[in-house]
């Protein structure tokens, strides 16, 4: 990470003691990024640390469990392919935990868009300073002209640009990312290239999207950030990587980490400590609780522990919910793709797909194989997939997308595939901006963490889910009297956000 490119977002917090004075039991509930985030920080700081998981392997939607192949070879399949951005900030610091080099992190030379009839955008070599990485993107954007650019809708335009936390949700959230799009007048191919894809991108449709978090987006992804779009990829399965090192991170400062233990109840007792019901009835004590698991999860856990929180609360944690599915599909092909293609483009305008990454360019397991039988292991995303789309049609979309992108593929055989249909990403409807969670909640003792909770500076789906984490772990250590975690943020208003809507009148 480049430092001097984030913003510090609670310096002023980290002169008190850093360990704690006496050992506070905390139960994490939930592995994924950002209840493991939660739990480093507090087992570094001396917490009796207990994290339950209630499948078999760590990681979550990001995780990676380990499968056969027809021949009895060991393989990691994993949730999907993942872009690790290189401003998120505080999930390199948790992955420095266990890598401190970062030498798991493959940059990718590029983020190539392909859409229908050859269209193509380059995300590579833009000036990192927004708003110049905009304008240089416009003016070699084969979809764009300047005089096109110059023509969208003044104000709307301008709101991209001026990302603020407590004005664009005031002034933007009613409307969907499509109608917020719609208005926004640019030429239909440079909407599609540049935004349609990127709205998508989040597995939310544009229809059912806020158009204040997809504004939100482009600042974090694209306009508030220096260290550009381009991205990283991991060159080893996830477990390997990430999920084992930090298990044993965890294990040498005695966290104990409990997989296959999911957590069916919690109730807090009148003295503040919280007993949890794991499956199969076993009871658990802690003086606080990380509730780091997905929407559906959460909301099952709050229908079974019908005291926790205040009815407010609980009523805003019943209307969050999930999007549309998503489908991944991973090919062990018998040929190698174009010694020319990348290891990963993001698709537009082409059916069901999303994107196609090439794991064997990347991925050591992959490559090996690759390697070993003259093939390739291609993976294929599509994200807001409709309900009525079952398994054969999306397949099919999947197959002929993939052929008319790369045509040597068209007379390989797919020796081996894996197929997840999952639907547990959460939606970001219009109208929900201020009822999004936050990691307190009206139980001193109980903490939320996940991509669907809101943190007080931009963040998205990895980077959020870890922030949140450790977020929640600050707040235990405050209420300890402890110094907090460092946490860093891209810019936390956009440029022109002084300029339209005044100076911040959040805690952004
Ligand atoms: C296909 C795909 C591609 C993606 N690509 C990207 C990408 O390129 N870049 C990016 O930044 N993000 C990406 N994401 C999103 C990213 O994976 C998530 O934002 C992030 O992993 C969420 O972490 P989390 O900790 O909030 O939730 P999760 O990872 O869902 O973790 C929740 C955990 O809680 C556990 N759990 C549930 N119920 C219980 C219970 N009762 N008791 C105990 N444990 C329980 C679950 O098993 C799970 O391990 C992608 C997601 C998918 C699915």
């Amino acid at each position: 990470m480049s430092r001097s490119r984030a913003h510090h977002t609670n310096p002023s917090r980290q002169r008190l003691p850093h360990r704690l004075a006496a050992p506070v039991e905390v139960a994490v509930v939930g592995g994924g990024l950002g209840g493991l985030a939660a739990a480093v920080i507090l087992a570094e700081r001396g917490a009796k640390v207990s994290v339950y998981e209630r499948e078999q392997f760590l990681g979550g939607r990001a995780g990676a469990w380990t499968d056969h192949l027809a021949d009895g070879a060991a393989f990691e399949m994993e949730r999907g392919f993942h872009a690790f951005f290189r401003h998120y900030y505080n999930l390199r610091a948790l992955l420095r935990r266990v890598d401190p080099e970062l030498r798991m992190l493959v940059p990718l030379a590029d983020y190539p868009l392909v859409g229908p009839g050859g269209l193509s955008e380059s995300f590579s070599g833009l000036p990192r300073t927004p708003p110049f990485n905009l304008l240089a993107l416009i003016k070699r954007s084969p979809t764009l002209r300047l005089r096109d650019a110059l023509r969208v809708d003044d104000t709307l335009g301008r709101a991209l640009m001026a990302y603020d936390p407590e004005a664009t949700v005031a002034r933007y959230d009613h409307l969907t990312a499509k109608e917020y799009l719609d208005r926004l007048g640019f030429p239909p191919k440079a909407r599609q290239m540049l935004f349609d894809v990127f709205a998508h991108s989040f597995f939310n449709p544009e229809e059912d999207f806020s158009a204040a978090e997809l504004i939100l987006m482009m600042h974090f992804y694209f306009l508030g950030n220096r260290e550009g779009i381009v991205f990283d990829v991991v060159d080893g399965p996830f477990s390997a990587k990430i999920f084992e090192p930090l298990s044993a991170y965890l294990a040498e400062r005695g966290a104990l980490v409990h997989r296959g233990r999911g957590v069916e109840q919690i109730s807090a007792a009148s003295d503040g400590r919280h007993t949890l019901t794991l499956e199969g009835g076993e009871r658990r004590r802690a003086d606080a609780v990380v509730l780091a698991v997905t929407v559906p999860a959460l909301q099952a856990i709050l229908e079974r522990s019908p005291e926790l929180g205040d009815a407010a609360w609980r009523a805003t944690l019943r209307r969050q919910s999930v999007t549309l599915p998503f489908a991944v599909w991973r090919l062990w092909l018998d040929r190698p793709v174009a010694a020319e293609r990348t290891a990963f483009i993001g698709t537009t305008g082409l059916g069901m797909l999303d994107n196609i990454s090439l794991y064997h360019l990347f991925e050591d397991e992959s490559r090996a194989w690759a390697d070993a039988h003259g093939g390739a292991v291609v993976e294929l995303h599509a994200y807001a997939v409709p309900e009525a789309a079952d398994e054969a049609a999306i397949k099919a979309d999947l197959l002929a997308q993939l052929h008319a992108v790369y045509p040597e593929t068209r007379g390989a055989a797919i020796v081996e595939e894996r197929f997840l249909l999952r639907r547990d990403c959460p939606a970001f409807r219009p109208g929900e901006g201020r009822d999004r969670p936050r990691v307190i909640t009206p139980d001193p003792g109980l903490f939320l963490a996940g991509d669907f909770v809101h943190t007080p500076f931009p963040t998205a789906l990895m980077e959020r889910a870890v922030s949140s984490g450790v977020l929640a772990a600050n707040m235990i250590l405050r209420r300890h009297g402890c110094a907090e975690e460092p946490l860093w943020s891209v810019r936390p208003r956009g440029v022109l956000a002084r300029w339209i809507y005044g100076p911040p009148t959040s805690a952004a």
